[in-house]
């Protein structure tokens, strides 16, 4: 049976997983243990913890390693995923460089951009190849993610294409908000909105 987790759900248990990679904690942690290294109250992890099951030792806390295997295995991150990066410009090459990524498991195999004075080039471990080979490459490695991150004029067409080929979870950082069918996971990342909240709170507390 498959369950609704709510998204916000989602996204505290990847603060739960850092927070456990961080924690010197070997063995047992308590609810309030994870409280005072994620900053979420106590009860609100006990209930995003129960959409998943019991693995708490009861009135003693969660045995570490399980928790942290469980955590993976919810977050689909207990394997490799393959990604494609589209657009290999500012963004997109400071995300080829960055070893992270890779290391949290998400492996970008494949970098695509139309600039003929980029195709051919090597970037870390990636040739980038002309956006004309898309389809045979996702083909090839079996690709289901990508990031977009291409000028807002080209994004609609690029996610379009990216839809036809099977991508099924798409990490957007072009400043549109694209259309995607139901069964395609699109998130826009758009760092103007997150600068503006930021603006809206020295506003209201710096004088
Ligand atoms: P950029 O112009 O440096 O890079 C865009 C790349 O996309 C270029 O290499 C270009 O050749 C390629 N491209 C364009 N059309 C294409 C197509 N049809 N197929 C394949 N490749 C194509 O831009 P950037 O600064 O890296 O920004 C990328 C996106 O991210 C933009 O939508 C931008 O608004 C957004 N963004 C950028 C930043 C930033 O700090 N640079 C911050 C927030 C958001």
């Amino acid at each position: 049976m498959k369950i609704n987790i709510p998204s916000v759900t989602i996204k505290r248990l990847s603060l739960y997983y850092r927070a456990l990679l961080e924690s010197r904690k070997k063995d047992l942690i308590s609810s309030n243990e994870l409280s005072n290294l994620t900053g979420f109250k106590a009860a609100q992890i006990r209930r995003d913890l129960a959409y998943f099951g019991q693995f708490g030792v009861s009135g003693k806390g969660y045995e570490v390693e399980v928790l942290k295997k469980e955590i993976l295995k919810i977050l689909g991150i207990d394997k490799e995923w393959r990604v494609a990066l589209v657009g290999v410009g500012n963004l997109g090459s400071a995300f080829l460089s960055y070893k992270g990524f890779r290391e949290q498991g998400f492996n970008i195999v494949a970098a695509f951009d139309n600039d003929v004075r980029k195709i051919g080039k090597t970037f870390g471990r990636i040739n980038i190849q002309d956006i004309s080979e898309i389809k045979e490459r996702i083909d090839i490695l079996s690709i289901k993610m990508a990031i977009v991150t291409v000028p807002a004029s080209a994004a609609q067409s690029i996610i379009n294409l990216l839809v036809k080929y099977s991508v099924k979870a798409i990490l957007n950082f072009a400043p549109i908000r694209p259309n995607v069918p139901k069964n395609v996971e699109l998130l826009n990342i758009d760092l103007s909105i997150e600068l503006e909240r930021l603006a809206y709170f020295l506003k209201r507390n710096i004088k």
